[in-house]
C-alpha cells in the first residue's frame, strides 16, 4: 500500500497552499486529492464577484510567485476589482498547475486511524496510508437548512450551494431567504436571469461591506493612515482587521472576546457591487417564514407578518454552519477522538487537532484561531503554521 508523509483532502486555496509551501522541504512526500477549486467552480453562482479585495485575493506561496498579478502576466488575462468569479476559479487552476501539477482529483470516502498515522480510501476502492493529514475540505458539507424546510424537496426549496446556473429560473416566483451574501447574490442575479423574486432576512436592515459613506471616507484617509487601520488580509471593520490578521494574538484572548470577534466579522452583510444590482428587488425586512408546505408543484410560504407566497421555488441563502462530524469521510471513531466545541475542532499550534497528526484548515479552524481562517487570504497563516508544526522549520522560499 502507498504511503505517503502527509496527505491532504482538497485542493481549494487552503490544501494547494499548504501543499505549495510543504513541497518546499526536500524529502517530504506531500499528496493531495480531490477536484481543484470545485467548490468556486460548482458551488458559487456564474457571475458573481468576490467580496475580497485584490491582497486578499492572493492564495498564499512561500516566494510570493503565484500571485494575481504574475497569473495575469503569464496568461494575458485582465481583471479588476471586484474579481470576477470565473477568473479566480482561472487564477487557482493556474496556481493549482504550477504548485501542485499532479493533484489526485479522486474524491477520499473514508479516513480512519492506523498504527502508522492516518489510512485513507479512495472513491475506486484504492486505499493508502499516510503519517500525517491535512484536512483542507472547505464548508459545502456544512449548508445549513432550517428545520421549517426540512420536509420540503429539492425541486421545492434547495440550499444557494447547489445553483450555478441561474437561467433555468427565468418567469419563475422565486423566494430568497437570508440577508448574507450568498442570500443577496442570489436575489441580483436571479432578478437578473428573468425570474420574479424577492428576498426575506430577520434583519432590521442590510449590512453592506464597507457602505457608500465609509467609502468616501475610505478614500479621504489617505494610504499610510488606510493600511494602519486595516490589515490587508481584508477581514474585519478598522482597528479590529489589524487584530485579526494576526490569529497567535487572537487565540490568547478571552473566549468572550474571541467569540465577539467572530460574530462581528462574519455577520452577514453584502457586497458593495450588488447595491445597484438590487435595486429592482423587493426586501422584506425583520421577515421570517412561519411554515412552508408543498402544495402540487408550488411551494407555500407564510411569513410573520401573515402574508402567504405562492412560489415556484424557494433559495435558502442561509449559509453554513460548522460541525466537523458532518464530514462524511471521517470515521465515527476518529470524530469522537477530535477534540470540539459546538461542533468547532479545538486546534492547537499548527493547526493541529487534538489527533497527533491531523491538522484542520479552513474555516473549521476560525474557532481557534480567528475569522481570518474563514477566507483565502488567512492561507498564508495557515500554510506556514502547518510547515512550522510538521517541519519543525520557517517556511523559505521556494
Ligand atoms: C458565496 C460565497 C462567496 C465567497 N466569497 C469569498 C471571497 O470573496 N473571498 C474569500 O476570501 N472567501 C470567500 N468565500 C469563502 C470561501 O469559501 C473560502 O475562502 C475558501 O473557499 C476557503 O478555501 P478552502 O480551501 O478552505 O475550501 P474550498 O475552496 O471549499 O476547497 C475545498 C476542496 O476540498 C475538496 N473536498 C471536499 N471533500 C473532499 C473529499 N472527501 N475528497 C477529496 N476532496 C474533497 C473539494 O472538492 C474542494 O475542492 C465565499 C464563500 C461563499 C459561500
Amino acid at each position: 500500500m502507498t504511503a505517503y508523509d502527509v496527505a491532504i483532502i482538497g485542493a481549494g486555496p487552503y490544501g494547494l497552499s499548504a501543499a505549495r509551501h510543504l513541497r518546499t522541504m526536500k524529502g517530504l512526500d506531500v499528496r493531495v486529492f480531490g477536484k481543484p477549486m470545485s467548490f468556486w467552480d460548482e458551488n458559487m453562482p456564474a457571475g458573481m464577484f468576490l467580496r475580497s479585495n485584490w491582497t486578499a485575493t492572493q492564495i498564499a506561496d512561500p516566494a510570493c510567485e503565484l500571485t494575481l498579478e504574475a497569473f495575469q502576466a503569464s496568461t494575458g488575462r485582465r481583471f479588476h476589482l471586484p474579481v470576477p468569479i470565473s477568473d479566480f476559479v482561472e487564477y487557482g487552476l493556474w496556481y493549482q498547475r504550477q504548485a501542485v501539477p499532479d493533484v489526485d482529483p479522486r474524491k477520499v470516502v473514508r479516513v480512519e486511524s492506523d498504527a502508522s498515522g492516518f489510512r485513507l480510501h479512495l472513491v475506486d476502492g484504492e486505499a493508502l496510508t499516510s503519517r500525517r493529514l491535512i484536512i483542507a475540505a472547505g464548508i459545502c458539507s456544512f449548508a445549513r437548512r432550517p428545520p421549517e424546510f426540512d420536509h420540503l424537496p429539492a425541486e421545492l426549496a434547495s440550499h444557494t450551494s447547489v445553483h450555478r446556473d441561474f437561467r433555468t429560473f427565468a418567469g419563475k416566483h422565486v423566494l430568497v431567504v437570508g440577508g448574507g451574501q450568498s442570500a443577496l447574490e442570489s436575489g441580483a442575479l436571479l432578478h437578473e436571469a428573468g425570474a420574479k423574486v424577492e428576498v426575506v432576512s430577520r434583519a432590521a436592515r442590510i449590512h453592506w461591506l464597507q457602505g457608500v459613506l465609509s467609502k468616501t471616507l475610505h478614500h479621504r484617509l489617505g494610504k499610510v493612515t488606510r493600511n494602519l487601520l486595516y490589515a490587508p488580509t481584508d477581514v474585519g471593520p478598522a482597528v479590529i482587521s489589524q487584530l485579526l490578521a494576526r490569529p497567535d494574538l487572537v487565540r490568547r484572548l478571552p473566549r468572550a472576546v474571541q467569540d465577539k470577534l467572530r460574530r462581528r466579522a462574519t455577520r452577514p452583510a453584502g457586497a458593495r457591487w450588488l447595491v445597484d444590482r438590487l435595486k429592482n428587488v423587493n426586501i422584506r425586512l425583520n421577515s421570517t417564514v412561519a411554515s412552508a408546505s408543498a402544495s402540487g408543484d408550488h411551494v407555500e410560504v407564510r411569513l410573520n407578518d401573515g402574508t402567504l407566497l405562492k412560489l415556484d421555488h424557494v433559495f435558502l441563502g442561509t449559509g453554513y454552519k460548522i460541525d466537523v462530524a458532518k464530514y462524511e469521510f471521517l470515521a465515527p471513531e476518529l470524530i469522537q477522538s477530535i477534540r470540539r466545541s459546538n461542533g468547532f475542532p479545538v486546534l492547537k499550534e499548527g493547526l493541529e487537532s487534538s489527533v497527533s497528526g491531523l491538522h484542520i484548515l479552513g474555516a473549521p479552524a476560525i474557532w481557534s484561531f480567528g475569522p481570518l481562517m474563514q477566507f483565502v487570504s488567512g492561507s498564508r497563516y495557515a500554510s506556514r503554521a502547518v510547515f512550522r508544526s510538521i517541519t519543525g522549520k520557517e517556511s523559505q522560499p521556494a
